[in-house]
């Protein structure tokens, strides 16, 4: 039999039976649970395997299989809007997917994949991006280093003849440009290598053409993931509020929805705390949603939601089952990691 299976069937059967006893554990002792779970961007297995920054990507062929697998264990794909009103009986298990930023493969690969299983999926949107006016520096800098066999910093040019060196190329860049220089790095970058910042912007950016379509589309949620894409809890309280507001805002003049959920860009502790959930509730959202990992129970205030990040490179059904026992959530409030 074993000859049979394909090799993505014979890992998800090994994974399930390793997770299996935790599942089981966590179905007996909580009556009900949640598991929101988000990524940013999606990519088939082949094209995964080349990303420099692939870890920034699910693999949606994992995806595909993930969702299958959830199905046959019963756990039902709900709206945030669904999730926060379960939060308050407790009951069932359910996972929500959630889309932060929001890119082209959000409407090219990611939704459709969600609409071939018939669940639906939360999308949070920062609003600069189909404006136009938040640079894809990351987005940028991947797709050139994918593209080339070499290019050219100011301190001279780099050869990149394997993966190996296109992936190392980005974290090194990467990290040397992350912070308020970034757009100007990467404008320095593009006309360098002579880049097309306005194509390249828009050759990985959502368009507000596209959200009218999605927004049409009974299985998608859309939620404000602020303007800027700026870390809330390093703004002062008129900046952060403005974040909030403005995409809320934005999104209902632009696509004429309620807007009634948000997710903090990054969302981990530092990221967002007390002032930040108020300012939440003060820009008329119906919840916010952070990155601590963590499970959604009976009683769980719905301006401070924990979710679970998933990366490229968590690629097993026994990870997911980790986060979907509150294994992860766990293990990081007991590491500090919050
Ligand atoms: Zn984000």
């Amino acid at each position: 039999m074993k000859g049979f299976l394909s090799g993505a069937a014979r890992r998800m059967a090994q994974s399930e039976a390793l997770v299996r006893p935790i599942s089981m554990a966590a179905d007996m002792f909580m009556r009900g649970r949640g598991c929101l779970m988000t990524f940013h961007r999606g990519a088939p297995a082949k094209l995964w395997e080349q990303l420099p920054n692939r870890d920034f990507y699910l693999d949606t062929t994992f995806l595909d299989e993930f969702l299958g697998y959830l199905k046959k264990h019963d756990w039902e794909v709900v709206t945030i809007e669904e999730a926060t009103r379960r939060s308050r009986n407790g009951r069932g298990r359910f996972v929500n997917f959630s889309i932060d930023d929001c890119y082209r493969d959000t409407y090219e690969d990611v939704v459709p994949l969600f609409r071939c299983h018939n669940v639906p999926v939360t999308l949070f949107v920062t609003t600069g991006i189909p404006d136009g006016t938040l640079p894809l520096w990351a987005a940028g800098l991947e797709d050139t280093l994918l593209n080339s066999d070499s290019i050219i910093l100011e301190s001279g040019v780099i050869r990149l003849p394997d993966f190996a060196a296109k992936q190392a190329a980005f974290y090194r860049i990467a990290d040397r440009w992350d912070g308020p220089q970034a757009a100007r790095s990467y404008a320095t970058f593009c006309e360098l290598n002579g880049i097309d910042m306005k194509a390249m912007h828009w050759k990985h950016a959502i368009t507000w053409e596209m959200l009218e379509e999605l927004r049409d589309d009974p299985l998608v949620e859309i939620g404000g993931h602020t303007v800027t894409h700026a870390r809330i809890s390093s703004l002062p309280p008129e900046g952060a509020f403005f974040e909030l507001q403005g995409c809320r805002d934005r999104l209902i003049e632009r696509l004429g929805i309620p807007a009634r959920h948000f997710a903090f860009p990054y969302g981990r502790s530092g990221d967002c705390g007390a002032r930040d959930f108020a300012i939440a509730r003060d820009a008329g959202y119906a919840s916010a949603s952070t990155t601590r990992k963590g499970l959604v129970l009976e009683g769980q205030d719905p301006y401070s939601l924990p979710r679970c990040t998933i990366n490229g490179s968590d690629r097993s059904v026994a990870t997911m089952e980790l986060h979907l026992s509150g294994m992860t959530g766990l293990a990081a409030r007991m590491t500090g990691r919050v």
